[in-house]
């Protein structure tokens, strides 16, 4: 047989996230366990959203978490170039076989015409999805809409009738109706590919043999079974692992857990305690132990043997599974080191030292000082947000409004937030001494300390949003209706 093949495939979007991870660890053990390879590949097709900084972010997240690959952006191998970006020359001869194929076909619908037709199909309780417009043009017509440099896209073609049949290595036969498949865009008009055909060329063109990736992906299968098809291609096993969920259920999301690598790296968690965590997601030992290594993983691992209940990513197992490395695991010597390079990281020390060298008189003041920037939360009580301007409800209103708008604070520097948070005290005709108060007390756990704008710079958006979020539960929290209300305030502000 040939060689195992697997990858993870990460959008350079945002912060590396725990599901990024959880999805490269099956991939890595399984391929190892096959003594195949595991593969990088980074997904920018998305020009608008993805960033240089989101990806270097993501490959350092899983190097920390040695998740490493063996071919990659970073390092090359036989199937480069890794990056899709620099791989649109392979996509546009790809779609000019399927054009010839007549596969695929030239779009020139304007989007206010797509709207209509979505608001029509969705007021007849239709699918809503591309009626196939341009299906009608004739070669010559096409042509000319061409060589006038009209505005399109390239869409695949669907059959209109019967049901697409593919194999889940964890489900089995799913059967989906084509009727429910929309004409994918494969092309866009910035002439570079959707994520469906750039996914489905390069896994074939780098001999992916099994992909295995999140459940949300599985309804795009029987677009991506199609393409293979139309290129008469052999298309990989699939594999749709279980999506992590939050401790109600939901699928996991930042609103309700830490979901940023960074923030567990920040947290102080141990790297092969958050992987072996991670592990635990839909998959267990056949000895039935909790507490394994990844190669005691790669050496177990049998695809089959993964459970498609939902996994919950409990952040207090972690914790007791964490604590538990670090009681077995680490020497005193060892747990020295590895606290003194968590509690020091350089770049972090060198942002600090500044604002803790203008403030103290003894080295012993650094403790009360500083321990806000590393310890795992603050002691707040309601008292502590007593304030002779702001009541309770003021106070969770521009903690709520701050986190809102530090989430859309692009580049985490301390001017930007530092705009953002003075922008939104303006437009709600607070003080901005009485609007930071808050947010002193929710982050710095006092009504006076370090600027707190410099402080939120510091320990980053996911650490701060933990803060807010559990200053707001101390203070009572907010209703459903109220943040409701809330929002719609919000939103009129901006
Ligand atoms: N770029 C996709 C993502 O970010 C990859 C999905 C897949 O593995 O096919 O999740």
């Amino acid at each position: 047989m040939s060689e195992i093949r697997t990858r993870i495939a990460p959008s350079p979007t945002g912060d590396p996230h725990v599901g990024t991870a959880y999805i490269a660890l099956f991939n890595r053990c399984f391929a190892h366990n096959r003594k195949g390879k595991f593969i990088l590949r980074i997904e920018d097709t998305d020009q608008t959203r993805s960033t240089g900084q989101s990806e270097q972010d993501i490959l350092a997240a899983l190097r920390w978490l040695g998740l490493d690959w063996d071919e990659g952006p970073d390092m090359g191998g036989d199937y480069g170039p890794y990056r899709q970006s620099e791989r649109s020359a392979i996509y546009s001869n790809h779609i000019e076989t399927l054009l010839q194929k007549e596969k695929a076909f030239h779009c020139f619908c304007s989007s206010e015409r797509l709207d209509k037709v979505r608001l029509q199909q969705m007021e007849a309780k239709q699918q809503p999805g591309y009626d196939g417009h341009c299906l009608a043009l004739s070669k010559e017509a096409v042509q000319e809409k061409l060589d006038a440099g009209e505005k399109h896209v390239i869409r695949m073609k669907i059959p209109d009738s019967g049901e697409c049949v593919f194999t889940d290595l964890l489900r089995g036969e799913v059967h989906i109706n084509w009727e429910q498949i929309d004409m994918q865009v494969l092309i866009k008009s910035d002439g570079l590919p959707t994520y469906h055909f750039a996914n489905v060329v390069d896994d074939h063109l780098m001999a992916i043999t099994h992909v295995i990736r999140g459940e949300e992906w599985i309804n795009s299968v029987p677009k991506h079974v199609l393409l293979y098809e139309y290129f008469e291609w052999e298309p990989p096993v699939f594999c749709h692992m279980p999506l992590l969920r939050n401790p109600d259920k939901s699928k996991l999301s930042k609103r309700k857990n830490p979901t940023s690598i960074n923030y567990y790296r920040a947290m102080g968690y141990l790297p092969q305690a958050l992987v072996n965590y991670l592990g635990m997601m839909g998959w267990t030992m056949p000895t039935g132990v909790e507490k394994f290594s990844m190669d005691e993983m790669t050496n177990a691992l049998s695809l089959e043997r993964i459970s498609l209940g939902g996994p919950i990513f409990d952040i207090e197992k972690l914790d007791w599974l964490n604590g538990k490395y670090i009681r077995e695991d680490l020497s005193d010597e060892e747990f020295i080191a590895e606290f003194a390079n968590w509690a020091f990281q350089s770049e972090k020390v060198e942002a600090i030292v500044p604002l803790l060298k203008q403030r103290v008189e003894r080295f012993s003041d650094v403790v009360s000082l500083g321990q806000f920037f590393i310890s795992a939360g603050v002691q707040v009580s309601v008292e502590s947000f007593q304030h002779k301007s702001l009541d309770k409800d003021a106070c969770l209103k521009i903690l709520q409004f701050s986190l809102w708008h530090l989430e859309s604070v692009g580049n985490w520097q301390r001017d930007s937030i530092e705009g953002k948070l003075q922008e939104l005290a303006n437009s709600l005709e607070i003080k901005i001494r009485d609007f930071l108060f808050p947010l002193f007390v929710a982050v710095t756990g006092k009504a006076v300390s370090i600027s707190v704008i410099e402080s939120i710079s510091i320990i980053g958006l996911d650490i701060t949003r933990a803060r807010i979020r559990s200053a707001m539960a101390v203070l009572g929290g907010i209703s459903k209706k109220v943040a409701k209300n809330l929002e719609k305030e919000y939103k009129q502000l901006s």
